[in-house]
């Protein structure tokens, strides 16, 4: 039996999950959270028990520490020993990495290198990497990268149409993110409906980040996020695909740097933007059910993109036999469900079981009727497994 810590290190976060391999069981889970500002709160939950402390955390490695200092104050484990591995969510593995891989110091400085591509996420991300292996040096970690699974794509779907120069001099292309979830997402399709052989597969992580991918014969074909995770369809706070010249006009026009609107693109676009209410889709599907035009309108703008990538990524897998709902808004919400099967449902004959449809939250279901000639399931994603499956396997 090995304890192995899944983490997913964020700029002033740290998120945990420790689990016991191979038995796949969750230990507890939790988070450092508001490190290096002045109030910071670390949080434990093991079982039904939860754990709130508000602490300031100065940095990555005292928020492990705490995490460590509580596994053993709370006899989750008796000595770090035990502690067989740690997995991290690394964001941007370049065209670098295809699998996840030991940490090595030759790991890292390409993992620094990669900074660049992803500058809120990989920076960080090498913070968590660092704390533990300050605090841990003898336990191994592993990176797992959220853009391994689609390095799978061919050049004409991860190439843009631009001076070709930028690719071969600067790696400028789509990498495409949330791959440990799409492939979450692909192995529990093949666990869950077995039958189907070689599903065409067409995955849709709905987060406040959010991407779709296209799935054949277990590998990705094409996804919707680019570059950056500013790639795709309507986020939370991003934009997803825009003609580039919005940028260039709408710093024009209200006389703010291309920074700035780069960062509204990012920060306050999308949900957020267009709505003028709210980032968080529950607030969306309420204001939406007491006939709020402009939620409604962007609600529709949202649903509008994902069926338009539903349609591309059909074509490109010749057909699509299993669609997949997933994350905080996939996962929970019948309401978003239902309104991208009412967009999708005509061309692929999907009829959906509006009654089961309602009723599923967090767990895995066919939503669908038996008449349905493409299958919809809600499933549950779980990164965190990911990891540690991986890590496990890894480190043996
Ligand atoms: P991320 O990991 O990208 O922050 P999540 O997968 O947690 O995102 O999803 C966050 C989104 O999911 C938010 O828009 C939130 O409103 C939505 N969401 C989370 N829980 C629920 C729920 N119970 N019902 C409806 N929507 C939910």
């Amino acid at each position: 039996m090995s304890k192995i810590i899944a983490v997913n290190a964020g700029s002033s976060s740290l998120k945990f999950k420790l689990y016991d391999m191979p038995s796949e069981t969750l230990i507890c889970s939790g988070m450092a959270d508001r490190i290096g500002q002045v109030k910071g709160t670390f949080t434990l939950s093991i079982g039904q028990e939860k754990l709130s402390i508000d602490i300031p955390i100065p940095n990555h490695q005292s928020g492990v520490s705490l995490l460590l200092k509580y596994l053993i104050e709370k006899k989750v484990i008796l000595s770090f020993q035990e502690i067989k591995g740690v997995g991290h969510r690394v964001v941007q593995g370049g065209k670098y990495f295809f699998k996840s891989v030991i940490i090595t110091d030759k790991v890292i400085e390409k993992i620094k290198e990669f900074i660049p591509l992803a500058p809120l996420h990989n920076g960080p991300n090498l913070s968590g990497i660092e704390a533990f292996k300050t605090i841990l040096p003898n336990v191994k970690n592993v990176a797992v990268f959220d853009t391994a699974f689609h390095q799978t794509m061919e050049p004409q779907d991860y190439l843009f149409p631009i001076p070709y120069e930028l690719y071969e001099k600067y790696d400028l292309r789509r990498y495409g993110f949330h791959g440990t979830s799409h492939k979450y997402l692909m192995e529990q399709v093949h666990k869950h409906l077995n039958t189907i052989k070689n599903p065409r597969i067409i995955t849709l992580h709905l987060g406040s980040g959010a991407s779709l991918a296209a799935i054949k014969n277990g590998k990705v074909v094409a996804t919707s996020m680019g570059l950056t995770p500013l790639g795709g369809i309507m986020m939370g706070t991003r934009t997803g695909d825009i003609d580039p010249s919005v940028l260039h006009f709408a710093a024009l026009k209200t006389g703010q740097s291309h920074e700035a609107i780069y960062e509204m693109f990012n920060k306050k676009s999308g949900f957020l933007g267009m709505s003028q209410l709210s980032s968080d889709s529950r607030d969306l599907e309420a204001a939406h059910l007491q006939g709020n035009k402009q939620v409604q309108l962007t609600n529709q703008l949202f649903v509008r993109r994902i069926a338009d990538f539903i349609g591309q990524y059909t074509i490109r897998l010749g057909g699509v036999d299993v669609i997949v709902f997933s994350a905080g808004i996939g996962e929970n919400s019948g309401f978003y469900r239902h309104l991208i099967i009412e967009e999708i449902k005509d061309a692929l004959s999907m009829i959906e079981d509006e009654k089961l449809n309602k009723s599923i939250r967090g767990k895995v279901a066919v939503i669908t009727t038996p008449q349905s000639r493409v299958i919809g399931m809600v499933i549950p994603t779980n990164e965190e497994l990911m990891i540690v499956k991986d890590t496990y396997e890894i480190i043996q």
